[in-house]
């Protein structure tokens, strides 16, 4: 098969926020999608190595906010390159509170769907929550970023590093070795080998 193919998938990007123990976390993803209009459902599927996961297992709420084509690199580095384990992702960051107490992106988000977990299902690497839209709000008519727009336009191209070894083609981590593990994840967006390629 051509891994390849699955690259014709096309995604938006959103910041999933969550809160728990008056500690405000969120991720990036790129799996939020509408299932259901009557009652109004979505899913998203959120990697079980992320923070984030763990507040909305726990919590069974979350916002997504729908990022715009204005949105720069430094808000996905900021909610996808680092762990809130480690960090205050919110850190910098313009926030407001949702009628749910969790945290929005009033910048950069052209919209966000407030959540409520009704059913989980374990999917190995990830979760995937089932969550009726329990609120709403537009933000603005911006136009929503899409994943291939991050690509081709967001993300910085890779320095000429000097660097041996396989760069990660969604993030840019760089594996110093020879080879590459098959079983090896990307310690910052924990894409797996299949996405890594060799450094010419
Ligand atoms: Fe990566």
């Amino acid at each position: 098969m051509d891994k390849t193919v699955m690259y014709k998938i096309e995604y938006g990007l959103y910041v999933l926020t969550s809160r728990e123990n008056e500690r405000d976390n969120g991720c990036i993803v790129n799996t939020v999608m509408q299932v259901t209009s009557s009652p109004n459902r979505v899913v998203v599927a959120v990697n079980k190595q992320n923070y984030t996961h763990d507040q909305i297992v726990n919590t069974k709420q979350f916002n997504a906010c729908m990022l715009t084509t204005e949105t720069p690199f430094q808000i996905f580095e900021q909610f996808g390159y680092q762990s809130g384990r480690d960090v205050d992702k919110w850190k910098g960051i313009q926030e407001k509170r949702a009628s749910n107490g969790l945290c929005y992106l009033p910048q950069y988000s052209n919209g966000y769907l407030s959540c409520q977990v009704v059913s989980m299902m374990d999917l190995g690497t990830h979760t995937m929550f089932l969550a009726d839209v329990v609120d709403g709000v537009v933000l603005s008519e911006e136009p929503s970023v899409t994943y291939s727009d991050y690509h081709s336009r967001i993300k910085p191209a890779p320095a000429a590093s000097g660097k041996k070894g396989y760069r990660c083609k969604i993030c840019g981590y760089i594996y110093e070795g020879e080879p590459l593990p098959v079983d090896f994840i990307c310690p910052i967006c924990k894409h797996g080998a299949d996405d890594f390629e060799k450094i010419q």
